[in-house]
């Protein structure tokens, strides 16, 4: 009996282990809604990254092929450059970047990544490049630690809690009833959306990829924190040259991008920094103004300057 019972109790946390790593895949496959129709190439190579330019060319999708909501879209995002989608609201900007993740496949036209058409690259390759923070970040039904881990699951603790002070979460975390070891998601402790922003860019920052996609990612953030945070992300692309997607309601967080595209109507319709775009008085411009006068009206701090910092 004693002999067996040690082999019993390993199968046992086998067990456990394989079913927590179930439904974190499974949290993993909503989180991504990967679509799991997208097949790869046999024998498909991996992406191989150099600079990190990305292109769409001549793209139509359309969630129903019936309903094409990008028509005949081109775009260029320059390597190792900070870049902003905006664009009235079901223009399909969170669908470019689920297109990138390659949730989906274009029906018509090509995108690639430094030259390779996403198509003819691994999906695993492809999805360790990239780090998203959505909309809404779903938690795994784990610790707080753990969910900044996955990130990175080589990454040390001291790694962990970095992530998360650069992340500006740390000081919260501390007061939490257990710290790092908190449960969190569904089965564990409510937190706000806020929290789960930045859990979402610590783990990211654990991550450290190549392209980084940020959707409303700090959207739930109070104007301070959230201006913190955006200066840490910018230093961290700055320093390390890395091309992001900002796609973003409030134009105030993007301003500084060194491009910015307008959709509409499932077309690039102006780009430009903030300064060209201002100027050229079309859709940013008059966005840019109806945004300023909300903000006056809701006596916040002072606008940004209209000239670049
Ligand atoms: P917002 O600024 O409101 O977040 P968006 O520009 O990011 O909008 P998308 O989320 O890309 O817009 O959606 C574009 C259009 O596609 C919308 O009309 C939306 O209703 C539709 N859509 C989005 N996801 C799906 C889906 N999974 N199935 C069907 N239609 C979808």
């Amino acid at each position: 009996v004693f002999q067996l019972s040690v082999p019993l109790n390993f199968l046992g946390s086998v067990y456990r282990e394989l079913r927590q790593s179930l439904l974190d895949m499974e949290t993993l496959f909503n989180l991504q809604k990967v679509n799991v129709g997208v097949k790869e190439k046999p024998n498909a190579p991996p992406l191989k990254l150099s600079a990190g330019e990305i292109k769409f060319e001549n793209v139509t999708f359309g969630y129903r092929p019936d309903r094409p909501i990008l028509r005949n879209l081109s775009l260029t995002i320059p390597a190792g450059k900070k870049v902003a989608i905006v664009g009235p609201s079901g223009c399909g900007k969170s669908t470019i970047l689920r297109l990138l993740f390659r949730s989906y496949d274009v029906q018509e036209g090509r995108i690639l990544i430094d030259g390779q058409d996403l198509r003819d690259v691994t999906k695993d390759s492809l999805r360790k490049a990239i780090g998203v923070v959505p909309q809404d970040t779903p938690l795994f039904n784990n610790t707080i630690e753990h969910n900044i881990h996955y990130g990175n699951l080589e990454a040390t603790r001291e790694q962990i809690v970095e992530a998360a002070k650069r992340a500006h979460i740390h000081e919260t975390i501390q007061h939490f009833p257990d710290g790092y070891q908190t449960m969190v998601g569904e089965r564990g402790m409510m937190i706000s959306g806020g929290e789960k922003q930045r859990l979402a860019v610590s783990r990211l920052i654990l991550k450290d990829p190549p392209l980084l996609f940020f959707d409303e990612a700090t959207s739930a953030l109070d104007t301070h924190t959230e201006q913190a945070l955006l200066s840490h992300i910018n230093s961290i692309l700055k320093e390390k040259k890395r091309t992001s997607v900002f796609v973003a309601h409030r134009l105030r967080t993007i301003y500084d991008c060194d491009l910015i595209i307008v959709l509409k109507g499932g077309q690039v319709v102006e780009s430009g920094t903030h300064e060209q775009l201002v100027d050229k008085a079309g859709v940013y411009s008059e966005l840019w103004s109806a945004q300023e006068t909300l903000f006056a009206d809701s006596g916040e701090e002072a606008k940004p300057p209209r000239q670049k910092l």
